[in-house]
């Protein structure tokens, strides 16, 4: 047996069938456990990771974390990038950290989403609650970068505070009309509502219900760039004779508060996959165990003799759904891993900021919170 296949045999190989193996290294069924999740029929096993630095101190070697393997061994591979989507590999790392980023991606890394609705007039069949509700789960496209956190006692301004108008009517005798996202407007001189107390004969300028200074078109980061949201969503419906008259104020928060300022519709990891022959298969049940993956893992090549051998084409394509080794014969027969420190990470982002830049932004996180740790601890 070579050392490949000894290692995907796994637990089912017993220490005394091992071969020599190098004083510095572990055993392969001890290493085996230590960086692979076995995928046997009925579950996964062996799922947890070894920290403890003295775990195999028996045998010799130094279970520690030292940032000079971290800095050699820690590879990030992109495969695909687009506007909205990206998946990368990222290797040598421990689940924590993939986890870590996947949860800072989700909750932690700021967007801005409409908090405040101001309705004016809805004699729609959708009730205001409801409305406002659908308004915050708007994507806001803008780079929350270029704005501040409103706080309680902050006024809203042009730092914190983007706000839209919606104004649709469905005219009488007209056919049922859909109110889309993309008919929210940019007010960038702010809101144009006027607070009811504010408006006095005695005041030169009423009063509306944002401060601005200045109009946001005129920042650098706007003039050529003007804010909008992610169109085509529907808000709501209205028939002949019914109007939506409304203010929506959106503000930055984090997806920790509320889902709606999560910057990623999801984002997610899996261990890389590793699918194993353990020995050939050829003829009809070649083209058996084609037929029992259903995410197309396995092909057949032709060999010299005119017979047909499976192969593992698509090893990355394994979702684990073990049909491959339902039965004993076949688990004999096939390994199933995922290895430890692998990772395919994908994001997709909402569309505020590229899924490059949320990545980069939640290691900036990271690092943040790291520092916090090392300040209180010195
Ligand atoms: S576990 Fe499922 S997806 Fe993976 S190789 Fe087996 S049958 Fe195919």
């Amino acid at each position: 047996m070579s050392d490949a296949e000894s290692m995907m045999h796994g637990g089912f190989v017993s220490a005394l069938d091992l071969p020599d193996v190098p004083s510095s290294k572990l055993p392969h069924h001890l290493d085996l456990r230590r960086t692979r999740v076995l995928c046997n029929s009925v579950a996964p096993d062996n799922t947890d990771t070894v920290q403890y630095s003295g775990a195999y101190a028996s045998m010799g070697v130094d279970n520690s974390l030292r940032l000079d393997d971290f800095r050699n061994n820690f590879k990030v591979n992109v495969n695909r990038l687009t506007a909205d989507e990206m998946e990368f590999d990222m290797v040598g790392v421990d689940p924590s950290l993939a986890n870590a980023f996947r949860r800072i991606l989700l909750a932690e890394l700021p967007t801005m989403a409409i908090e405040k609705v101001f309705i004016a007039n809805n004699t729609s069949v959708i009730q205001d609650e409801v409305l406002a509700h659908r308004l915050g789960l708007v994507p806001i496209i803008v780079d929350p970068r270029h704005f501040d956190y409103l706080s309680e006692n902050d006024r809203p301004n042009e730092k914190n505070t983007i706000v839209f108008k919606l104004h649709v009517r469905c005219k009488k005798g007209d056919p049922r009309g859909t109110v889309k996202s993309d008919e929210l407007r940019w007010l960038p001189k702010g809101s144009e509502f006027l607070k009811e107390s504010g408006a006095s004969a005695s005041n030169t300028k009423a009063e509306t219900y944002t401060s601005f200074n200045f109009s946001q078109d005129s920042m650098p980061e706007f003039s050529d760039n003007p804010i909008g949201v992610s169109p085509g969503i529907i808000v709501a419906k209205l028939a002949p004779g019914q109007e939506i008259e409304l203010e929506a104020h959106a503000v930055k928060g984090i997806g920790k508060t509320h889902a709606k300022w999560s910057p990623v519709a999801t984002c997610w990891y899996r261990m890389l996959p590793e699918v194993v022959l353990n020995e050939d298969i050829k003829g009809d049940m070649a083209e058996e165990l084609v037929k029992k993956c259903p995410a197309s893992v396995f092909d057949i090549e032709e060999l010299a003799n005119g017979k047909k051998r499976a192969t593992v084409a698509r090893p990355r394509a394994c979702t684990l759904c073990r049909e491959c080794v339902r039965d004993d014969e076949w688990e004999r027969r096939i390994s199933l891993c995922r290895v430890k420190d692998h990772f395919i990470f994908t994001i997709e982002s909402v569309g505020a900021l590229p899924p490059e830049v949320l990545f980069t932004e939640a290691v900036k996180i990271l690092e943040d919170k790291c520092e916090r740790v090392i300040s209180d601890l010195s």
